[in-house]
């Protein structure tokens, strides 16, 4: 079996090939994004993934000039702010200045709700995510995206937005939490039969992760001699989905990055399939919309978000 895991590549819809792991920079704030990007490409990471939201896209591109790794080798994403949707023109522009490059990898509608800018509390009157894909679609000829997807879109999301008349190009991508206690089987399947690849976000477990009390990962990872940070991102590969740790620490972005010559067996990666907590790291209720409708079980069973993140 295929061991190289960060060498690995998933081939999008585009014919596009998104390295398998990335580096994920939400809440790592202005004064530690730059050096942690820098270390992640110099470790070897060709994949950097950030957003208007997080505040960071300045910082982010001089990490990426600090470590002279050439742009065209490096994978970028970012993503659309909910209250840009009306002006994603706007919303690209102010993300390549930032960035300080011409053009990114990737560009995702950062949630399926287009917020009022002047009252967050809000959802524009006249204005859904279908009109926001319209303007994406229109971005691919411009050359400033190369690829364009989703993030938090259910499948009632996908299924309007892939049967609407307007929709001629499929979502590359859609970037949504993924771990063992948020398996989310059900989108994945549907993702997949879709043609879209999913990224897995959270894929630790965010902050202060639950999972790492988890007694059946602990065991994993001591009978292979690794983190469970490591097994997390190779359960999580060989899931068939990319996953962007998120560190801002040098030797925490190297070892999640060191996770080379072994695979989990079909037993371990069937053990970590059937964790029985759950907990989401990001809800929706600091929208004006409401987003997730469980579309697995697993959200529906159960109300333990960990914290109301604004992203
Ligand atoms: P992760 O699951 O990547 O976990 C990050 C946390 O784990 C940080 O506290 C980090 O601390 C810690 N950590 C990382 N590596 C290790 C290690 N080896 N040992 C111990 N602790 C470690 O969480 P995120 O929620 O940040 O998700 C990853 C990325 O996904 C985000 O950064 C962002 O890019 C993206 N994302 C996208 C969302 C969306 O709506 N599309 C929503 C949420 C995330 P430290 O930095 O101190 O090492």
């Amino acid at each position: 079996m295929f061991n190289q895991h960060t060498k690995k590549t998933y081939t999008l819809n585009t014919g596009a090939k998104i390295p398998a792991v990335g580096l994920g920079t939400w809440q790592s704030k202005p004064n530690e994004v730059r050096e942690a990007v820098k270390n992640a490409l110099l470790a070897g990471y060709r994949h950097i993934d950030t957003a208007l939201a997080y505040g960071n896209e300045a910082e982010v591109g001089a990490g990426i000039k600090d470590s002279a790794v050439p742009r065209e080798e490096i994978w970028l994403t970012t993503k659309l702010d909910n209250t840009w949707h009306h002006c994603v023109n706007k919303g690209i522009d102010s993300s390549l200045k930032d960035l300080g490059t011409d053009y990114v990898d990737l560009y995702l509608v950062h949630w399926p709700s287009s917020t009022d800018p002047e009252d967050k509390s809000k959802h524009l009157p006249d204005w859904d995510f279908i009109k926001t894909w319209q303007e994406m679609q229109k971005l691919l000829a411009t050359g400033k995206v190369r690829n364009i997807g989703v993030s938090n879109f259910g499948i009632r999301h996908l299924e309007k937005l892939l049967n609407d008349p307007s929709t001629k190009i499929v979502p590359a991508v859609n970037q949504i939490e993924l771990h063992p206690n948020n398996p989310s089987p059900k989108l994945v399947a549907y993702n997949t039969s879709k043609g879209i690849h999913s990224t897995g976000y959270s894929c630790l477990g965010s902050t202060n992760s639950p999972l790492y009390k988890d007694p059946t990962l602990l065991q994993i990872a001591e009978k292979k001699g690794k983190t469970p940070q490591q097994v997390l991102l190779v359960w999580g590969i060989t899931k068939g989905w990319s996953v962007i740790p998120k560190s801002v620490s040098k030797s925490r972005i190297e070892a999640n990055f060191d996770i080379n010559g072994w695979n989990l067996t079909a037993e371990e990666v069937n053990q970590l399939d059937n964790l029985k907590d759950r907990f989401k790291v990001c809800g929706d209720s600091w929208l004006p919309i409401k987003v997730f409708f469980g579309d697995d079980e697993e959200i529906a069973r159960h109300d333990n978000v960990l914290s109301v993140h604004k992203l």
